[in-house]
């Protein structure tokens, strides 16, 4: 509208400038309405072209905006969670702290990774990994606490912006946050449960950058699924010194799996009724050529982390199976198994493999899993032991009442036997507490039809009671400490009594 009075004033102003023009040059008079109603018209079509043109011009500048708009907006948000990314999350953290250096509220950052969240995607399938992740997503940005920022800063690895009192406050809502994401999941076919670690650093100094703290809550993390997956870890001065110690141990293991130092060792089993030897638990040790021997606790964890517990469990199996075939034939192999294992469908087919090859009858086959194996994994852990015992390997529930499991995986899974836990069985020998726990251990196990297996037995006043209260098999010091091939094979020709072994 505006451009049209703009060029009807245009092109009276120019029919004036020709008006006058003219009339110098005694043309005045010749100049016709005809002429003056032509000019008028072709001023007036050029004037709407050209608003035309501007309208169209408008309406493309209008649509890259939006276009802009829309592009800013993915670069700030995690396409699939709908929370936002990394590099938002890094500006409103460095924002953050530039309030606090001007006396606004505390800042701390809270790293949270889903544990074995690589073992759901390869068991259910990425569709279902998506779900959880997003599942995950809405979980933690459920209101926990005023300014909270939440964004996804990792495949599933997120990150908590706490703008608030320091104290126990960041704990806390770690804490909330861990029971949150631990409940389960529908996906397409059931449901899937998922625990996560929380790394935490809270801003102390006031020259400290969004990246150091970020960084610090990064090492804080990895301490957290070092040492108690499950838990909130808080940064701490020596936490640098513990990551450069861990990716020295990790580089050690990748190194020490490939060379073949880690080798089982064996622990007499012992049936109660009579003190017979009925077989071994493999235990794994790292025959390490500057550390000595070094202790399973120290690399399991490990091994699971850098997703080679299975490739070591297949080793030690092998060998294992190696070694007892010059051992008498009814001894018995009971072998521990990993709950991250049980995420991988062929589970079961390989280790049938292993024992064709080797020669080994399932029947001799025990598998030790601990309980949280029945929780993370239970569809999968069903599956896997119900092929194996359909063949006559043995289950048994490892350290009984230290883990998650309900009564009902008891009477639903496919288990033989109850391995009461060391620390039961050590607390029987001081107080009655204790005994009543073992009691009722065994008397469980009963009701379920299930055997029992006492570890940790050091003292012969605890084996004469155990065996009153008829639990099955014994191991511990006792008979005997978890030994070298070559040391049992020495035994076993010797044969000695199993009480003689104490050591
Ligand atoms: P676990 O399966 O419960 O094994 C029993 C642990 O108790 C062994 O510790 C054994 O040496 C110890 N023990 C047995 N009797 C006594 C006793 O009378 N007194 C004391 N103080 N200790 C006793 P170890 O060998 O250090 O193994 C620790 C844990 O590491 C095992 O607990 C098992 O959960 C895990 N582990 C060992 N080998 C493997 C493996 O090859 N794969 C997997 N996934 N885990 C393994
Ligand atoms: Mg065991
Ligand atoms: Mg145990």
């Amino acid at each position: 509208m505006l451009i049209g009075i703009l060029l009807l004033g245009f092109s009276a102003f120019l029919l004036a400038a020709i008006g006058m023009f003219a009339a110098p040059l005694g043309m005045g008079a010749g100049i016709s309405p005809l002429y003056l109603a032509a000019a008028l018209a072709l001023f007036l079509a050029i004037g709407l072209s050209m608003q035309r043109n501007l309208v169209r011009l408008r309406h493309a500048l209008n649509l890259s905006h939006r276009k802009q708009r829309r592009l800013s907006a993915t670069s700030r948000i995690d396409p699939l969670t709908g929370l936002l990314n990394r590099a938002t999350f890094m500006r409103s953290l460095d924002k953050a702290l530039g309030r606090w250096r001007g006396g606004g509220p505390a800042v701390s950052v809270l790293l949270v990774d889903l544990n074995r969240f690589k073992s759901v995607n390869d068991a259910h399938g990425h569709a279902a990994g998506d779900l959880l992740l997003v599942e995950t997503a809405r979980r933690l940005s459920t209101p926990k606490t005023a300014g909270t920022t939440v964004a996804r800063v990792g495949g599933d690895r997120f990150a908590l912006l706490l703008e608030g009192d320091v104290g126990a406050l960041p704990e806390s809502v770690g804490h909330r946050m861990l029971e949150d994401i631990a409940a389960p999941v529908p996906i397409q076919n059931g449901s899937v449960r998922i625990s996560a670690s929380i790394g935490m650093a809270v801003a102390e100094q006031p020259q400290v950058s969004g990246n150091e703290l970020f960084r610090a809550a990064e090492m804080a993390l990895g301490g957290a699924r070092r040492s108690a997956r499950g838990k909130v870890h808080r940064f701490e001065a020596g936490t640098e010194e513990a990551v450069k110690e861990r990716h020295a141990l990790e580089a050690d293991l990748r190194r020490a799996l490939d060379e073949g130092e880690i080798v089982p060792y064996y622990q007499p089993l012992i049936a109660l009724d009579g003190d017979r030897l009925i077989g071994f638990e493999v235990l794994a040790r790292w025959q390490h050529p500057t550390r000595g021997l070094v202790p399973p606790a120290a690399f399991i964890p490990v091994a699971e982390e850098i997703g080679r517990i299975g490739e070591l469990f297949d080793k030690l199996l092998v060998r294992a199976c190696s070694d007892a075939r010059g051992w008498p034939s009814e001894l018995r192999l009971s072998v521990n198994i990993s709950p991250t294992q049980f995420a991988e469908p062929q589970m079961a087919t390989r280790i049938l493999d292993i024992l064709a090859k080797e020669n080994f009858s399932p029947a001799r086959l025990e598998l030790e899993i601990t309980e949280n194996a029945l929780v993370d994994e239970v569809s999968s852990a069903r599956l896997i032991l119900t092929t194996l015992r359909n063949v006559g390997v043995s289950v048994a529930l490892d350290d009984f009442g230290t883990g998650y499991s309900s009564l009902r995986h008891l009477s639903d899974l496919p288990v033989d036997r109850l391995k009461i836990d060391r620390g039961f069985v050590e607390s029987a020998r001081r107080d009655e507490e204790g005994w009543r726990i073992v009691r009722a251990i065994v008397q469980l196990a009963g009701t379920f039809d299930l055997a029992t297996t006492a570890e940790g037995i050091e003292a012969p006043e605890i084996l004469a009671t155990l065996r009153e209260l008829g639990c099955d098999i014994g191991q511990g010091y006792l008979f005997g400490k978890p030994i070298s091939a070559e040391q049992t094979s020495l035994w076993l020709l010797g044969r000695p009594l199993p009480t003689a072994l104490a050591s």
